[in-house]
């Protein structure tokens, strides 16, 4: 069943994200088009789009990205029928989804109203317990005084985290580990909250000690259908932050796996989503999950579980976004039970990052830059080639390695050795940092949740 084919498809991103979008639109015979900064100029994400064209003429590095209006302007001179919003930036901005739509052109994401709905984490939460979901006990509003979150922590006591309603990219959460710690926090909470994300509005959540981060990636058309692509494991974080996503997570076995994916299906089905999302849960270590937040977007780690899986997200959101059924030809998951999973899979954030000094970000020109490669070795990136300049503007990722293996144990081993593989030299970078990771024990055996890094600082030697 199509709506509407797309033939010209912008990406209002750049980097590693921009090109995996383009990859997926050239299969698929539809011309792509980049947009850049003035920032982005020499870009490579400009080069790998058949055409490109700038935005946001005289403004910041990550303004020129957020220019609707410029991005429109572009989009209508140029005959675009679709945009793609990857991740960051418009991606779960409701106004531009929006915007899009009245215009006449396809937003490749789910409606305004849900990116809405997921985009306030209280809403959310809200929409989690209408469905029978389990959610950590937490405030059903936000909260506005001190009086409140004494309340709350009276009922619930201590660790507390505050967290940003509007929040994202691990920032904005506080934890909360006693009384004489709450007005503090709060306050600084609130102010981090209204310079990252525009909202000062903040919640409370109990907060859970040592859990893992599982996420289950959905997928679902616009006829009312909709399937799980099974989970990822996504603990290793630094700061809330992930590092290194599994697929599938060690830690589950066919049940709870299940409970976990029908949860998450269940609340997206009420919700009425349709293209690709994520739903989050933490995993206690007694194996009880709660929910805590949906991605309304495609995902950095999405390559994962395209690996276990065998099914091309980006092209069925593509595909959705024209009107099609899953079950069409043209997606191919006639149901649920068509959706199997095979074999492990690991990615690696690559960052410009050097632990050795707090992860602060590096810049410069790259004077070498041989990669890692083979067979089970996945690259998304773009940035990196001898000579590319780094520029401290944007988000520090180089490439994201993602390696497949039929056991954990075959998967890590490859990731071993393309990491080692890597030469990159001229900036700092976490390929030291990311090769103690995959050689941990915890890591290797599965036992590790959200404290990982923090409590080993022996990978950071
Ligand atoms: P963001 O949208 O900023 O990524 P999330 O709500 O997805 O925020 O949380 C990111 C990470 O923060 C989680 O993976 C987890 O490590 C930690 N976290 C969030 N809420 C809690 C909680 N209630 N207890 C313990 N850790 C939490």
């Amino acid at each position: 069943m199509l709506g509407r084919k797309i033939n010209r498809l912008l990406v209002a991103n750049r980097g590693e994200i921009a090109i995996r979008i383009f990859r997926a639109a050239t299969e698929l015979g539809i011309r792509t088009v980049a947009v850049y900064s003035e920032q982005d100029n020499v870009s490579i994400h400009r080069f790998k789009a058949d055409e490109s064209y700038l935005v946001g003429a005289g403004k910041g590095p990550i303004e020129a990205y957020l220019d609707i209006d410029s991005i429109i302007e572009i989009a209508k001179r140029n005959d675009i029928d679709a945009i793609h919003p990857g991740y960051g930036f418009l991606a779960e901005n409701a106004e531009f989804a929006k915007r899009c739509q009245d215009e006449g052109i396809i937003f490749i994401g789910p409606s305004p109203e849900l990116i809405d709905k997921f985009g306030d984490k209280v809403e959310a939460r809200r929409l989690a317990i209408e469905a029978n979901i389990p959610v950590i006990p937490g405030t059903p509003e936000p909260i506005e005084t001190l009086q409140e979150a004494l309340l709350f922590a009276k009922e619930y006591g201590y660790p507390i985290i505050i967290k940003g309603v509007s929040g994202g990219g691990g920032r904005g959460m506080r934890i909360v580990r006693s009384q004489d710690e709450l007005q503090d926090s709060l306050d600084r909470a609130r102010s981090e909250a209204r310079s990252s994300f525009g909202n000062a509005k903040v919640y409370l959540e109990r907060y859970l000690e040592q859990p893992k981060h599982i996420e289950v990636q959905i997928l679902g058309d616009n006829h009312g259908n909709i399937v799980h692509l099974f989970e990822r494991d996504c603990s290793v974080q630094r700061r809330h932050q992930k590092v290194v996503e599994v697929a599938p997570s060690l830690s589950l076995d066919d049940k709870l796996r299940e409970e976990i994916c029908q949860s998450a299906l269940t609340l997206m089905q009420k919700a009425g989503y349709s293209n690709a999302g994520t739903v989050e849960f933490l995993l206690t270590p007694d194996n009880r999950f709660y929910f805590i937040e949906v991605n309304p977007r495609i995902q950095v780690e999405h390559t994962i579980t395209e690996l276990i899986t065998g099914i091309d997200i980006v092209q069925a959101q593509i595909r959705v976004a024209e009107g099609h059924a899953l079950s069409d030809e043209e997606i191919g998951i006639a149901d649920q039970s068509q959706i199997q999973m095979s074999g492990f899979a690991i990615q690696c954030r690559v960052t410009t990052e050097d632990a050795e000094n707090n992860f602060l970000p590096d810049a410069g020109r790259l004077s070498a830059w041989r990669s890692g490669g083979g067979f089970g070795v996945r690259l998304d990136g773009g940035n990196g080639y001898p000579g590319a300049i780094i520029t401290p503007f944007y988000d520090s990722l180089l490439v994201k390695i993602s390696t497949y293996g039929t056991s954990f144990d075959q998967a890590a081993r490859k990731m071993l050795r393309t990491l080692r593989e890597f030469r990159i030299r001229g900036v700092k970078t976490n390929l030291p940092f990311l090769e103690n990771v995959v050689t941990h024990p915890d890591f290797l055996s599965g036992s590790y949740d959200t404290s990982f890094i923090d409590t080993k600082p022996e990978l950071f030697i």
